[in-house]
């Protein structure tokens, strides 16, 4: 590859000033269905889609799905889709949002199934197929890339590999967004009408346990270049959050980090422990066994091993051959590295079981309820900012179908705003000045002196401070009030050395932005976890200090919201709104 040549000065550095109607931040899941939903409303309107990578194979879905996890099957309601709902996230959901996202869940699976993706039938040929009691099962290995083309041929304009980096201001109301080129360096500066964030979740945040030096920060369950932009935009804005500490903590495949849910959902196979006890049946019957609530499920493998009963395993021992085979070929269309890493150790799960542990913790608004509040229409609290899919919260139980409906569901409302705007408001030149200087400086850093911190070395050091003061899968998901205030502290003295991130490149300067803006989630995400003080999803947020649930302080949002001109991030609760009848821990 030739060697990028870097600018002489900051002055140097181009700029593209740009328009549109509608600016989509993040060419995933979410966004290509908020653009060509954006597009169906109003044909005329501008849409353009800002995205790290390239649209073809970017974020979840890179490498495809073999699932759906939540379609609405024949004969189930609105309602049963929130108390299930409900009862997987410990009791706290945001109803109104659940409600308006279910009502919207199956349109975009269908609409894939027309584009040409195919979804496997029961042998009737009129439902589905069935993985679980929400689940269908799809043959997802190109859903992306036809996502893309669909996108494209709706007349969207894509900025491929453009890095956003901050929301443009004007007051209260987002005018548009900040970004820069990893290939081409320049700087982006792009005005709308309306803004739709779709960056996706935060990985990346906490060390993962096959950690094995800097080459391994990629081996991550979630999509590692959704490195939290999304949310750190958003917290730097003074945008509200809502809900980091119920934080996405899963049982992954053993040194691979691969989704479990393709082996034990897909082929039913029990979660045993070193000892051969089928550990849900064992010591959750009371909770549904194999049924019990996901964060239970998370947590059951590190229990075991904490309590001396490990290694754990997903029992594949009584699978038949053809099982086997079926089960790799969705893992071909999902995860396709997992089919090498068995192939790569030789082992027949016929005959050893596969290795089971912890993740890493995520933020991920899509499977928990952490990200922006927003409301029905998934408005944020900043003007013209619209936010959908795995960055915004309230939701859980999103997932593919979810993240998709979220985008069309914001896609209307911010191409509705539209209509109130004749003209682009002015950004000031000195924002732009100081944007510029804040995405730059490392490069010049290191062109000047050649010494300073890489984002690789500030990366690892994050990751280690979060995983063992704010609960990482080396501490069994555990924290207290100490080890949390140390954690903040840390994260203060992490903050003071991003003056000293060098880039040599524009790819290095990618990542560093993406290590600032995950310092910026951990430090929400530590100030969350240390206000709830109650253990109300172990594993997820488990309180070694508050064992127990306290539904009289916290049955309720923990929101969260960055005061600008103190830089105080300053925490509040709001109250729990039902609108399904029925006990919320019961499906
Ligand atoms: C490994 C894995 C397996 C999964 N399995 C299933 C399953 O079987 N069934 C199911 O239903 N769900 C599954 N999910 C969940 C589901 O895929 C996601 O919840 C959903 O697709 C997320 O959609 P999204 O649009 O919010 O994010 P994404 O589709 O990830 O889109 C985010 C986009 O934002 C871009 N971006 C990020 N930062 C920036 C920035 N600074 N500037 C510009 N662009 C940026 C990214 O490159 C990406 O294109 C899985 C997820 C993963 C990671």
């Amino acid at each position: 590859m030739a060697k990028t040549i870097l600018p002489a000065s900051l002055d140097q550095v181009e700029e593209v000033t740009l328009e549109t109607d509608i600016l989509i931040i993040g060419a995933g899941n979410a966004g290509c269905f908020a653009a060509i939903e954006a597009k169906k409303v109003n044909p005329d309107l501008q849409v353009m889609l800002m995205e790290k990578a390239h649209i073809d194979r970017s974020g979840c879905l890179a490498a495809g799905m073999d699932a759906i996890n939540t379609y609405m099957k024949k004969g189930r309601t609105v309602d049963d889709f929130v108390r299930w709902s409900r009862s997987q996230a410990g009791g706290i959901i945001r109803e109104d949002l659940t409600i308006s996202m279910a009502e919207h869940l199956n349109q975009p699976i269908e609409e894939w199934e027309k584009w040409g993706m195919p979804i496997k039938y029961e042998d009737d040929g009129e439902e589905y197929k069935s993985r679980g009691k929400w689940d269908i099962t799809v043959s997802g290995s190109e859903m992306k890339p036809i996502l893309a083309e669909k996108t494209r041929e709706a007349g969207c304009k894509v900025l491929n590999r453009v890095v956003a980096t901050n929301y443009i201001l004007d007051g209260n109301r987002v005018i548009g967004a900040f970004g820069f080129g990893v290939r081409d360096g320049k700087m982006y500066i792009v005005k709308a009408k309306s803004i739709l964030v779709a960056t996706g979740g935060a990985a990346g945040i906490y060390k993962p346990y096959q950690a094995d030096g800097y080459d391994s920060h990629h081996q991550l369950w979630y999509c590692p270049f959704n490195v939290g932009t999304g949310y750190a935009m958003g917290i730097r804005a003074g945008a509200e959050m809502t809900t980091f500490e119920m934080r996405w903590c899963a049982t992954r495949t053993k040194d691979f980090n691969g989704p479990i849910d393709t082996i034990a959902v897909g082929y039913k196979t029990p979660m045993i422990n070193g000892k051969g006890e089928k550990i849900l049946e064992k010591r959750y019957a009371h909770l549904g066994g194999d049924a019990a609530p996901r964060f239970i499920r998370a947590n059951v493998p590190m229990e075991e091993w904490r309590d001396g009963r490990g290694p754990c395993y997903v029992d594949t021992t009584g699978m038949t051959e053809s099982q086997v085979r079926d089960m790799k070929y969705d893992y071909l269309n999902e995860r396709p590295t997992f089919v090498l890493f068995l192939a790569a150790r030789g082992q027949d799960i016929q005959k050893e079981p596969i290795e089971i542990y912890g993740s890493d913790p995520y933020i991920v608004g899509g499977h928990t309820a952490s990200g922006y509040w927003v409301n029905v229409n998934r408005s944020t609290t900043l003007e013209g900012l619209y936010a959908c899919g795995d960055v915004a919260g309230g939701t859980p139980n999103k997932f593919v179908g979810g993240c998709a409906a979220e985008g069309m569901i914001a896609a209307q409302a911010a191409a509705k705003s539209c209509e109130h705007f004749s003209s682009l408001a002015a950004i000031s030149a000195d924002l732009i000045a100081t944007e510029k200087n804040r995405i730059y400086a490392p490069i010049f850093r290191y062109k000047n002196t050649g010494d300073g911190v890489r984002p690789g070395e500030m990366e690892e050091r994050l990751q280690r401070l979060m995983d063992e003061y704010a609960g990482g899968v080396h501490q069994f998901f555990r924290m207290n009030r100490e080890s949390l205030q140390y954690a903040l502290r840390h994260l203060q003295i992490l903050r003071d050395q991003v003056k000293y991130l060098i880039s040599e490149d524009f790819h290095e300067l990618m990542e560093v932005h993406g290590v600032i803006d995950r310092i910026d989630v951990a430090e929400v995400l530590v100030h969350h976890l240390l206000y709830r003080e109650e253990t109300r999803w172990p594993g997820w947020q488990t309180r070694t200090d508050y064992p127990e649930k306290d539904d009289s302080k916290f049955d309720c949002f923990v929101n969260s919201r960055l005061n600008r001109t103190t830089g105080v991030v300053e925490l509040f609760t709001r109250a729990y709104e039902q609108m399904v009848p029925g006990d919320r821990l019961k499906p």
